[in-house]
């Protein structure tokens, strides 16, 4: 027996029709510093398609690469809509990346164009010269004129280059399997490395996105985005609102607490998405400015590990559910979401709400020893995380067909670098990045629960625990504090608040006090910084 099924491609094309026919009534809208931008869904369908058609005098063609270099902002999500859909692939650059990682990124990928926001002319001025296969620059939000380019590059203006075109576009039928973005990773080490999504891939994370035990979006959200657009697709929300209807906020560069308050007052969004540092200021600025935040039914938190103490305070304080999640560029980045089992209380739900969460169906995941044995999801063995699924990356993208990094990818499986456990209902707690464990006298100190644990006093408002080198016990744990304004504690007051909360001989000895913990291009604690600043590492 065959099957009678349709063969019908999973194509970002449809979904863009979708979204901006069926649904042309949401929005997409851009924080001003006062005010917003709001453009329809619909009327976002007439965009796409003008960007497309400009795109495609530009001389872009099937697979060639068109980068952005902007904010989240309606632009954004008209080259989100318009370049997979035509068949081109869609490359988020990092604005934040060091110049010599940006370059390589560029370079690496070939992109073809950038689009640009007028903000970022001039930190793009600085790279151009170095990006070798960059043909056209299209400027959007600013003045294209202020753009010196380099001989053999062509400056746009966004608004110019569409105002000539039609507002209908052909979309191709796409093989489902073509890409259709790229992302590089932030490069903890070494070089950077490119993934690149499929449309297939991208349609079947978009559907997960929505899906109840996924973010569970649907047109009643209006989801603000404030995770940048240019780390891991803003974590597939751009897709995933155009699939359902839900509507979208886009802080734009307005990304300080101040700002993401009155975004929230002025539009009082459902949904929010942002790395822990972000809902860390953001808690800090509510306390000293109240306002109600009610509206909002959840607020994914992930990229790194979430302090139970940032959730409780969103819960008691504040009324909102931080729902914890895990991924990776190379995962889409949607892994596990820390939705806990339906029918428990709330005093029996936090358990679960401190795990990374629990894999959809499609994810599959496996720990893995020292030894390279698979150990038992009995919520106690630990092992390095590996994962499988159909959006999960299978290689590393190399122009020449080069394998990269090999040794992150396991018969089939990825290896996250990450290591934890997983409970018998698939809960997954992570103990710490296998490079940030601290090894000390042979036992392992996990960085991120003595993190966790000094961020639960109250006087302090962010820590990060590194290892540095000990004569005796090869490493002992430094915590990195910066207090709360207005508060005082002392590293003994803090030593002593640890004692019933960690082993004995976990309890640091060394501590600092810094006014901000550095963080990296997508906001988490930058611990190689710290390394360098504190222990025997080296920045790059
Ligand atoms: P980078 O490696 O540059 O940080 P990614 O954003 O792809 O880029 O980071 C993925 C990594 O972030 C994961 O491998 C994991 O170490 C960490 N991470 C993501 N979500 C969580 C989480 N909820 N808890 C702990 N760590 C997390």
């Amino acid at each position: 027996m065959i099957s009678t099924m349709q063969d019908e491609p999973l194509s970002l094309a449809t979904l863009l029709k979708y979204g901006t026919t069926f649904h042309s009534d949401s929005e997409v809208s851009t924080w001003t510093g006062t005010d917003l931008r709001r453009m329809t869904y619909g009327e976002l369908g007439v965009e796409a398609a003008k960007l497309a058609n400009g795109l495609r005098g530009l001389g872009v063609g099937e697979g060639d690469r068109v980068a952005t270099f902007m904010w989240n902002n309606n632009e954004h999500m008209a080259a989100y809509g318009a370049v997979p859909a035509m068949g081109a692939v869609l490359h988020t650059l990092n604005i934040r990346l060091f110049p010599e990682q940006l370059i390589f990124v560029a370079n690496h990928a070939e992109d073809k164009v950038v689009i640009v926001d007028g903000t970022l002319i001039p930190l793009l001025g600085k790279y151009l010269p170095s990006l070798k296969t960059v043909q056209h620059v299209i400027v959007a939000n600013g003045d294209a004129s202020a753009l010196e380019a380099p001989a053999g590059v062509e400056v746009h203006s966004y608004t110019d280059l569409l105002a000539a075109q039609p507002d209908t576009f052909e979309w191709p039928e796409i093989d489902e399997r073509a890409p259709a973005a790229a992302c590089y990773t932030s490069g903890t080490t070494g070089d950077p490395k490119g993934v690149v999504y499929s449309h297939r891939s991208m349609y079947l994370h978009s559907m997960q996105v929505c899906t109840s035990n996924g973010m569970a979006l649907s047109d009643a959200d209006k989801t603000l985005a404030i995770v940048p657009m240019f780390h891991a697709m803003s974590w597939g929300l751009p897709h995933a609102a155009l699939m359902v209807g839900a509507s979208l906020v886009m802080p734009d560069r307005f990304l300080q607490p101040g700002p993401i308050a009155q975004i929230l007052a002025a539009e009082k969004p459902t949904f929010a998405a942002a790395v822990p540092t972000v809902w860390l200021g953001l808690l800090q600025h509510l306390d000293a400015n109240p306002q109600d935040i009610t509206h909002l039914r959840n607020v994914v938190v992930g990229g790194s590990a979430v302090p139970p103490s940032l959730m409780h305070a969103f819960k008691e304080k504040h009324g909102v559910d931080i729902l914890h999640a895990w991924g990776m560029t190379e995962t889409s980045p949607l892994g596990s979401v820390a939705w806990p089992p339906a029918g428990l209380s709330d005093e029996e739900a936090w358990p679960y709400r401190y795990t990374q969460g629990r894999f959809p169906s499609n994810v599959q995941a496996r720990l893995v020893d020292d030894d390279g044995t698979v150990v038992a999801n009995d919520g106690e063995a630990l092992g390095e995380l590996q994962v499988r699924g159909p959006w999960i990356t299978a290689s590393y993208y190399s122009p020449d067909g080069a394998t990269i990094d090999p040794d992150k990818f396991d018969d089939g499986w990825l290896r996250t670098g990450d290591v934890g456990k997983i409970s018998a209902k698939g809960f997954l707690t992570l103990v710490d990045r296998s490079k940030d464990v601290i090894k000390s006298g042979g036992e392992w100190i996990s960085s991120v629960d003595l993190e966790n644990a000094v961020m639960s006093h109250p006087a302090v408002a962010e820590a990060a625990v590194i290892g540095v080198p000990d004569e005796k016990w090869d490493e002992r744990p430094l915590v990195s504090v910066v207090l709360s304004p207005g508060q005082a504690a002392t590293a003994e007051e803090l030593r002593d608040y640890l004692s019933d909360k960690v082993a004995k001989w976990q309890l640091p000895e060394r501590w600092t006090f810094i006014e901000e913990v550095p963080k990296t291009s997508v906001g988490k604690f930058d611990k190689k910084r710290l390394r360098a600043q504190y222990g025997e590492g080296e920045l790059e």
